[in-house]
Parts: structure tokens; sequence; C-alpha cells
């Protein structure tokens, strides 16, 4: 990514989309939406400064809701540019509020708030589209309880929480223990505000809170309406103290997970959604259980599965690593269902296939290996193009020559050409690169393709 930011012949327009595509291969001309950042990117030199004193918290979606960041953020550490850029949609000061505290704290002059997106315009011989996929949603799958038993989660939620630079810096802290934990954050700062507000009654009135509340309680306060306020302010420093020390007591019984379930095809080769096998999931739920074997050497994990496809050189070889070094096991079976347990455990209710018999079994955390789904905004970005779709929403591509679009002169690679893996993503990203020149130098002609299609 370094060398593409620094490479002489490479125009990088990041935070941008296509508006409008016209003309034809070797003379289109693109419309681009340059959004506006709010942030000079030739000023700002990525210290974080604005970050730390911004006061607007959002969830951040680049963790997959499982951390925080500021209304002016980077998307992720070591991105080009090394830039930052302020949340409309969040900012006080974008959003008709007082703030301007990022524009006082940049050292840079970088903020500016009067900035508005560009519209620019591209002479392009051929264009090549690598938008990608969107994680299937498995809350589709209403059995899988996904959102509703806080430790379902999916494995790109995983991936993030076995990243050192994630939200839980690399430890598989559970969902629910992380809530509890937040939980007490929380109470204790109640706890010491309400602790500062009875320790000014009783400074000012020269009492005791307990003795108060005991007077109220026997119908002694009489008339004195601040000496009642005080009794109920004093109950509910008593609730919120019982609740924290319950919850601290639940916390100090908190490991991190260590018995895990992946479950595979979530979306995938399952004909109420998508009949195709995404490719690359088998393998990533092995690389994540590997991984988490890595960071605890007492993890165990089971992988349920109609059949694990490691297709690919080594990839068996890795799979049987894994079984024999990672503490994998891999259970030929469907799941049918995840249920609740102790602990805010989830149970695996599922069918062993090999043994003919429905099993239930109880995990720490249990990771759901969804579908590769084409992506989102798909529809619109082929309206844009003026490409055509395939029957699962991918965009379409030609028999013969498998990186063509149906409009000539724009290439497809990667998933937003079918679901694949990143070696494949990239041999692909090369082949539609080595075609985009076809074009430049005269070397393709449309009727070659026909030719060739005909000939298929
Ligand atoms: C949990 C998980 C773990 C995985 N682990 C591995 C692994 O270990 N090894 C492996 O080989 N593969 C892995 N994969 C698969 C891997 O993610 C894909 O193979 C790879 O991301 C495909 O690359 P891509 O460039 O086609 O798409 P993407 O990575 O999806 O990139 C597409 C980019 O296009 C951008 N975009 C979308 N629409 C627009 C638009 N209109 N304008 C401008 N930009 C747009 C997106 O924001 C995105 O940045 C994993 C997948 C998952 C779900
Ligand atoms: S102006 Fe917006 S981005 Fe800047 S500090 Fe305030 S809320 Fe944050
Ligand atoms: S790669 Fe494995 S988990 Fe993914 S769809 Fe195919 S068989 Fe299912």
């Amino acid at each position: 990514m370094l060398d593409v930011g620094r490479h002489p012949n490479i125009e990088l327009l990041a935070y941008s989309e296509v508006e409008n595509l016209q003309g034809q291969a070797g003379d289109f001309t693109a419309t681009i939406r340059k959004k506006a950042r709010y942030v000079d990117e030739a000023k700002c030199t990525g210290c974080g400064e604005c970050t730390q004193k911004c006061p607007t918290t959002v969830e951040d979606t680049f963790n997959e809701g499982l951390a925080s960041r500021k209304a002016i953020y980077s998307w992720f550490a070591q991105g080009i540019p090394s830039t930052h850029t302020i949340d409309p949609d969040h900012c006080r000061q974008l959003q008709g509020k007082k703030c301007g505290v990022c524009a006082k704290t940049c050292k840079a002059e970088a903020i500016n708030f009067e900035q508005t997106d560009q519209l620019l315009e591209r002479k392009v011989g051929a264009v090549i589209v690598a938008t990608g996929y969107t994680v299937f949603d498995p809350s589709r799958i209403p059995e899988y309880r996904y959102k509703d038993l806080p430790n379902v989660v999916t494995a790109m939620e995983f991936e993030r929480m076995l990243s050192a630079s994630g939200p839980t810096s690399g430890h598989l802290e559970r969902p629910s223990d992380r809530a509890v934990k937040s939980e007490i954050g929380n109470l204790e700062k109640q706890l010491n505000k309400a602790r500062k507000a009875l320790d000014k009654h009783e400074k000012d009135r020269e009492r005791d809170s307990a003795e108060v509340h005991r007077q109220f309680l026997q119908g002694e306060l009489g008339e004195d309406e601040e000496l009642v306020k005080w009794a109920r302010k004093y109950e509910e420093y008593q609730a919120v103290s019982r609740r924290l020390e319950s919850l601290r007591a639940r916390a100090e019984e908190f490991e991190d997970a260590k018995k895990l379930a992946f479950i595979q095809c979530v979306g995938s080769r399952d004909l109420r959604f998508y009949p195709f096998c995404s490719g690359y999931c088998c393998m990533h739920s092995i690389k994540e259980a590997i991984i988490a074997h890595e960071h605890e050497p007492d993890t165990q994990s089971t992988i349920f599965g109609m059949d694990i496809r490691a297709v690919g050189k080594g990839f068996e070889e890795y799979k049987l690593r894994g079984q024999s070094n990672a503490n994998i096991t891999y259970r030929r079976a469907r799941v049918a269902e995840i249920d609740s347990g102790k602990r805010d455990n989830p149970v695996v209710v599922y069918e062993d296939t090999l043994e003919q018999k429905v099993r239930r079994e109880e995990f720490d955390l249990v990771i759901l290996a969804t579908a590769c789904a084409p992506h989102n905004g798909i529809r619109d970005m082929a309206g844009t193009l003026g490409l055509e779709l395939d029957q699962y929403g991918f965009f379409k591509t030609h028999a013969s020559h498998p990186l063509d679009a149906s409009k000539y002169g724009v290439f497809v690679c990667g998933c937003a050409n079918s679901p694949m893996d990143i070696p494949e993503s990239v041999a692909q990203a090369s082949s539609a690169a080595a075609r985009a020149v076809q074009i430049l130098t005269g070397l393709d002609r449309e009727g070659s393709r026909q030719v060739a299609e005909e000939a298929s």
C-alpha cells in the first residue's frame, strides 16, 4: 500500500466514489466524488492530538462495533493517506452545535469545517472494479441467536478480538464479560458522584447519612423535605453499591474464552440464502483457531461443518497441523440451533451425522463463519457503471474472459467478481491490470473476445 501511495503513475483518490461513467473502452470519462474530510490531507500529520481531545464518542465500525472511536478519527492505523477525517453525522460543530476543540488543538492547522465534496473528472481507458463483498448478516438465521446471545460472534468480530491492536488487545475477553466490566466502570462513576453528594450533605448538616436514613424509615423526619430527599439519595447510593458488589464478585471469576466452537457455512451452501460455497471460511476458521491457541495454549476448538474445504496447495496439511498442534477437533455436523447455558455460555445443538445422534455441547464462545455476500452497494455501483449482475448478485462476467464485465473495457476482480481468498484476489487483480493494458495498448479488440466466446 505504501508503494501505491508513492508510485508516480498512481493517483490514489481515497474516501472517494465513482458517480458516473461515460464513453467507451479506451475513452471513458469517470466522474468521481471526493468526499470532504474537513481535514486538509496535505497539512494533517496524523499525530492524533485532535482525536484525544474530541469530546464525541461514536461506535467504531472498523472494530465491528466492539470499540468506540471519536468524531475525528483515522479509519485504521497505517492507512494511506495517513490523515484524519471528521465524521459529519456525529461531529458537534458540523451538526450545528458549538465545539471546534479539534481546530484549537491541531498544531498543523489542518481542520477546515468549510471543506466541501469535490467532483473530479478523469479520462481513463479501462476500469477495474474491486469493490469486494459484505459479510452475510447471521441475524437472518434466528436459530443461531446472533445479537441475542452475547457470546455468539461473527468471524469478522472474532478477527478483531484476536488482533493485538483490536478492542480486546488480542485477549479473548467474552462480550458478556466486557459488558459487565463496562457496567462496573459506569457504576463506579455513579457511586463516586453519589458519595460526593452525600458527603456534602453530611458536612453541611453535620449528620450521618445512615442515621438520617434510619430516621426516615422510622418516620421520624417529619416535614423536612430536604432530609427526605437526602434519605432517598442514600437509598439509591446503597442500591448502586449492592449492584456493584455483586458484579465485582461475578467479575472475579471471569476468564478469557478457551473452549471455542466455529460454525461453518452460515448463509453459504444454504438454499435459503446463498447456495454456493464461499471458499475461504473453512480456512479462516482453522487460522483463527490456530491463532487463538498460539495466544493461549489451553484453547480447545471444535469446528462444526458439513465438510472442511481445504482446497489449495498446502491447505490440507495446514488443516491437519491445526488438529495435531492446536487442539482443533473437526466435527462433521450441521448445527441446528444455539441455546443459552450457564454463565452466558452458548450451547450448540447439533446432529452428529457420523453417529446419527443429536447432541448438546456448551462453549465459552461461538464463532459464526458467515457467507461472502455481494457488497451492499453493488446494485448502485452496477447502475452507475452500466453493468449487469449475475444470479447471486455479484458482477456478471464472461464465461470465456472471466474478468470481463458486461461492458467492454470494464473488468471485475476479487470478491466483487465472486467469493475468493486474498491470494486469488491478488492474482485476479494482476490479471485485470493485464487485461486493462491490452485495452490501453490496442492489443485487445472486442471482436476477438466475441470470437473466443463463440468458439467456447
Ligand atoms: C473473517 C474473515 C477472515 C478472513 N481471513 C482470510 C485469510 O486469513 N486469508 C485469506 O486469504 N482470506 C481471508 N478472508 C477473505 C478475504 O477477506 C477476501 O478474500 C478479500 O478481502 C477479498 O479482497 P477484495 O479486495 O476483493 O475485497 P475487500 O477486501 O472487500 O475490499 C473491497 C474494498 O472496496 C471498497 N469499496 C466498496 N465499494 C466501494 C465503492 N463504491 N467505491 C470505492 N470503494 C469501495 C471497500 O470499502 C473495500 O475497502 C477472510 C474473510 C473473512 C470474512
Ligand atoms: S468539532 Fe467535531 S470533530 Fe472536532 S472536537 Fe468537536 S466534535 Fe470532535
Ligand atoms: S469454505 Fe467451508 S464454511 Fe465456507 S462455505 Fe465453503 S464449506 Fe462452508
